[in-house]
């Protein structure tokens, strides 16, 4: 077991970066603790009232010189940050998973996925083009041009810390906004890592803000009259009761990205192998701690008699929990490792009260990840191995809510209706996958599936950046999904001009 260069050697005193300049908070500091290790890395400040309307202030005062700035030289600097964050990507990957937990490849997959957001915001000057018509009337023509608005404020989850802010942050600010961003406080140090090679990268002061802290910057946020919109992803009675609701009341822009329970169906002629591989990183990557995560496993009889469908379910369940035991879990530092710890204790405690509720509900527990198999010997206080309950049913709690945890639940289907019917008494649509060779039930899982992010053969179905993200029912909030092409309507106004001509 060897374990990579930990970047982070001592205690970290995080600051804000408000108008260019590193702002010590006046607010109390909170420890980031690294979960695999149970060692404190970071001192975070839970920022004030005054700090967020510090850093709004600034991000308007830099609005009207920065909008003025060619499309092309805005690009500059966001490609310039692109090429810096490239040459850090090792450094920055790490510091996810010492923040984290996650293990060092998934950390690599968000530094990879996060940049290439960086990169699409790049194309600016296309993506934020107009359009027109000649003679709408005689001698008159009519065009669109779109225009920033002013300032955005973005809240993050934990779950992605690097990957996350960059759905929004590039795009908002290669359109010509500027905006003040709230990192998770349980794990902001990656975002402060972007933060300090913003001067380099060329972006001016106060165009792109940091202020650390929790509900006090997000009310900060919502209530201030110089924020244009907010971009919230999290959980989704945050996002529906706190962020949605006030945004209506206030008159702002909103994109709320909220939680999940993804089903995915096993159909009798799906192939086997490439399934079981895609559902353990489905289920059990990054601990479970992802909107995308496979949560429900349906196991579906269609076309099957009874025996032939107890062969089958057997053979998947067999299938399944061979692998699910062999997932090596440990600090995620160590290159073999493939799982990392929960969060923190809090999550972990969350994730065993699920447990429980599913042994109290008639559940059966066939894989007990509170069971601990932690490579390494390291505090065990976060981690939990991969757990499997079967005979579920849609409406018990394990069924039903979003756990955020390393726990598949599996129900039994007979048929590809019953399967569908299932996932529509769910109240979230985030994601849904179907495991099929068949063309037929693949598109119509795709036609009938009331998910935003479907995968056919995919466990993990994360739109690339320049599609556009966001989910169905209690998932989302608002119209515009995030990256691409729709967040840049997001963050900007169209315009019409209708001009006569002699
Ligand atoms: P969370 O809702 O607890 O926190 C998200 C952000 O909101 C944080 O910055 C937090 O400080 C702030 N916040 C928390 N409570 C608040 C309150 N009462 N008032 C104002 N602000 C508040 O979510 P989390 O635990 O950080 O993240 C996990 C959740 O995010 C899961 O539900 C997951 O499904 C969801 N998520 C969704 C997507 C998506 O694309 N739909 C992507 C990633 C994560």
């Amino acid at each position: 077991m060897a374990i990579l260069e930990e970047p982070i050697r001592e205690v970290l005193t995080l600051k804000n970066y408000i108008g260019g300049e590193w702002v010590d908070s006046e607010g109390e500091l909170v420890d980031v603790v690294n979960p695999a290790n149970c060692k404190t890395i970071a001192k975070v400040p839970i920022s004030t009232k005054e700090e967020i309307d510090a850093a709004v202030e600034a991000a308007q005062e830099a609005f009207p010189d920065w909008r003025r700035t060619p499309p092309l030289a805005r690009a500059r600097a966001i490609f310039r940050l692109k090429e810096l964050l490239e040459e850090n990507f090792e450094e920055l990957s790490r510091v996810q998973t010492m923040e984290h937990g996650k293990t060092i490849d998934e950390s690599r997959g968000e530094t990879r996925r996060g940049i290439e957001n960086v990169e699409v915001a790049t194309g600016i000057p296309s993506l934020m083009m107009g359009y027109n018509l000649e003679d709408v009337a005689s001698g008159i023509d009519e065009y669109v041009i779109r225009q920033p608005l002013g300032v955005f404020g973005l809240v993050c989850p934990f779950n992605f810390p690097f990957m996350v802010p960059l759905w929004f942050a590039p795009y908002a600010v290669a359109a010509g906004n500027c905006v003040v961003m709230k990192p998770s406080s349980e794990d902001p140090i990656s975002q402060i890592k972007v933060a300090e090679l913003l001067e380099e990268a060329g972006i001016p002061p106060g165009v792109w803000n940091i202020v650390n802290g929790g509900r006090t910057v997000v009310s900060g946020m919502l209530d201030h009259p110089g924020i244009e919109g907010i971009c919230f992803v999290g959980s989704t009675p945050v996002g529906r009761d706190v962020i949605y609701k006030r945004c209506g009341e206030t008159g702002k822009r909103v994109i709320a990205m909220t939680g999940a329970k993804n089903f995915m169906l096993v159909m009798p002629d799906a192939d086997l192998e490439s399934t079981i591989a895609s559902c353990m990183t489905s289920f059990y990557g990054n601990t479970g701690q992802r909107c995308l995560s496979g949560a429900n496993l349906v196991i579906v009889g269609e076309g099957l008699g009874e025996s032939e469908y107890n062969r089958f379910y057997t053979k998947v369940m067999d299938a399944f929990v061979d692998a699910a035991v062999r997932i090596k879990v440990g600090y995620g530092l160590d290159e073999s490792v493939q799982m990392g710890p929960l969060r923190d204790a809090g999550k972990k405690k969350k994730v065993v009260g699920y447990i429980e509720k599913g042994l109290e509900e008639g559940a059966k527990l066939t894989l007990d990840g509170r069971k601990l198999n932690v490579a390494g010997g390291w505090p065990e206080t976060c981690y939990l191995n991969p757990t499997v309950f079967e005979e579920v049913a849609p409406d018990m709690t394990i069924g039903r809510e979003e756990i955020f945890g390393p726990v598949a639940s599996v129900m039994r289907a007979r048929s590809f209706d019953e399967a569908l019917e299932m996932v529509h008494s769910n109240p979230y649509g985030n994601s849904a996958a179907i495991y099929t060779s068949s063309g037929k039930w693949a598109r119509e899982f795709q036609y009938q599936v009331q998910a935003g992010n479907v995968g056919i053969n995919i466990g993990i179905v994360a739109p690339m950046a320049f599609f556009p993200f966001g989910g169905m029912k209690d998932s989302f909030f608002g119209t515009l999904h995030g990256q691409g092409q729709e967040v840049i309507r997001f963050f900007t106004e169209s315009k019409v001009v209708i001009q006569r001509w002699f």
